[in-house]
């Protein structure tokens, strides 16, 4: 805060634990109080103007620096993570490195702050646009991708003239406070970006509800995001929220049946289900479906379940109990309303499970498309296989969902991709590739459920972190005649 790492005066603190072995206690996590947090957004009101004046190159120049420091530190960047979090250290590595790539496009962005010329209805009248920055913006985070997601909203934040009060996820407070040591050590003035743990019913209500901070950008669930989304909105306050996600899977009869299931698995059980591009049902079509969801099976059950810092694993635990506890319910729910399970559907409790919170990879056959594990977010290794007579009626059940972050098609036909791409109630779509990934340079959101408010990453990221400003300068040197527009 302010540039300087202090304890809370609260007293209160919690345990940061590793999910794949629990007692492995990676430190304590500061659980702040509201007046703390008000104390880092009095900080950032201070010092953005500064920042806002500094020259935008020069503030692009600063996030160049800290992807270089990140280069640098990148292996024990992704093995704390993999310690914090639990993804398996390959998915660690491939965080890191998306960093990177982000803050590589973001530093460029301070040379592109851009506005238009336009033509005036009025006489030697020069008109243009500006941007500006907004002030102080709120950046609120999740633990599953807890270096890409702060990053993707402190980088172009920072880049477009503000300053930011960062709360990130209780449960991954050492890689919040890794990222952040990078933006100091490259040289950020204090004040800028200011790192408040807590709860977020404490630090993160506080964050929303203070007049000073203009804008706010949030990723987690649905049920916080449309909560925080109103009461932000309420205060007239710039938002945007991206939540959860039910990403189907489409397969076609003429499909490659190996890719299709390869990028299956992948987006089932790669980083434990727990990414909100995972992929959660896989809707085929009745002809292919019965060797489909054998060979998926048989991958399923090949995986190597463990500790992610372990290079032979390849799938780790789930975050914490009470994501385990929700996993476990979600199977139980399955179960009850009929499906057919096909392999997994239990928690591993051998030797090498004992102290952390693993499931085994799971499938479900023949789900209703309105029953919960149709549904819902589970967010865990669990996939639903939905059963479809055709193209249309995939379609149909890929769009029947609240959700809308992203989808696959898996087929050769181009009519169909053209239709698939069309028709897909989703803010991304893939052909022929897993339902997983957003790249730098794109934009990366959803629709429906999923997200409200402008896109992150890519250019849009800057629309949103900056106002715009209209001006009309007018040169004739005389009185304006009157005129109605
Ligand atoms: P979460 O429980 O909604 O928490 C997200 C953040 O909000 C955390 O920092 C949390 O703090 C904070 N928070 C909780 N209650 C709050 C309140 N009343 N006011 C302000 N802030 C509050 O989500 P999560 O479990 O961390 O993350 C998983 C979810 O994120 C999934 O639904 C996933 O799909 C979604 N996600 C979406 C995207 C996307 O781009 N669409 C990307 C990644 C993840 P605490 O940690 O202290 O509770």
């Amino acid at each position: 805060m302010n540039g300087e790492w202090r304890d809370t005066a609260t007293g209160r603190h919690a345990a940061n634990v590793n999910p794949a072995k629990t007692d492995d206690v990676l430190g304590e996590l500061p659980l702040s109080s509201a007046e703390e947090a008000a104390e880092a957004i009095a900080a950032a009101k201070v010092a953005q103007p500064g920042w806002a004046d500094t020259p935008a190159p020069e503030r692009g120049r600063l996030i160049a620096r800290v992807q270089r420091l990140m280069a640098e530190r990148a292996e024990d960047l992704a093995r704390a993570l993999t310690r914090e979090e639990g993804k398996i250290l390959r998915e660690a590595r491939g965080e890191v490195q998306k960093t990177l790539n982000i803050l590589e496009f973001v530093a460029g962005e301070g040379l592109r702050l851009s506005g238009d010329t336009m033509p005036s209805e009025i006489g030697h009248t020069f008109a243009y646009t500006v941007r500006e920055p907004i002030g102080v913006v709120g950046a609120i985070t999740p633990w599953n991708f807890p270096v890409a997601i702060p990053c993707w909203k402190i980088a172009p934040a920072l880049v477009a003239g503000n300053a930011v009060v960062f709360k990130p996820a209780s449960l991954t407070p050492q890689t919040a406070e890794m990222v952040v040591s990078m933006f100091a050590e490259a040289g950020l003035p204090p004040g800028l970006l200011n790192l408040v743990y807590g709860s977020g019913s404490e630090v993160g209500s506080a964050i929303v509800e203070d007049p000073r901070v203009r804008a706010l950008s949030f990723t987690g669930s649905n049920d916080v995001g449309v909560a925080l989304y109103a009461s932000a909105a309420s205060r007239g306050k710039k938002v945007q929220c991206e939540m959860g996600g039910k990403n189907p899977i489409l397969v076609l009869e003429d499909a490659d049946l190996g890719m299709a299931v390869e990028a299956t698995a992948q987006g089932a059980f790669g980083s434990t289900g727990q990414r909100c591009t995972a992929t959660s049902r896989a809707v085929l079509v009745d002809s292919i479906a019965d060797e489909f969801v054998e060979r998926l099976a048989e991958k399923a059950r090949a995986l190597v379940v463990g500790d992610g810092l372990d290079e032979s694993v390849d799938m780790g635990p789930s975050v914490d109990e009470a994501q385990f506890e929700t996993v476990l319910e979600f199977i139980g729910a399955g179960r009850e309303d009929g499906a057919e399970l096909v392999t997994g559907g239990e928690p591993l409790t051998g030797e090498s499970h004992r102290r952390g919170y693993f499931v085994a990879p799971t499938i479900f056959d023949r789900v209703e498309r309105k029953s919960r594990i149709a549904q819902e977010e589970i967010f865990g290794p669990v996939l639903s296989v939905i059963r479809v007579g055709d193209f249309e009626e995939g379609l149909d059940a890929c769009n029947d969902t609240r959700y809308g972050l992203t989808s696959s098609i898996y087929t050769q036909d181009a009519s169909r991709i053209f239709r698939f791409v069309r028709g897909i109630e989703t803010g991304i779509t893939h052909v022929n590739s897993p339902t997983m990934g957003g790249e730098a340079q794109l934009p990366f959101g959803g629709t429906k459920a999923t997200g409200v408010g402008m896109r992150e990453l890519g250019k849009t990221a800057i629309d949103f972190y900056s106002e715009w400003k209209t001006v009309y300068i007018d040169y004739t040197g005389r009185k304006r005649e009157a005129h109605f527009y």
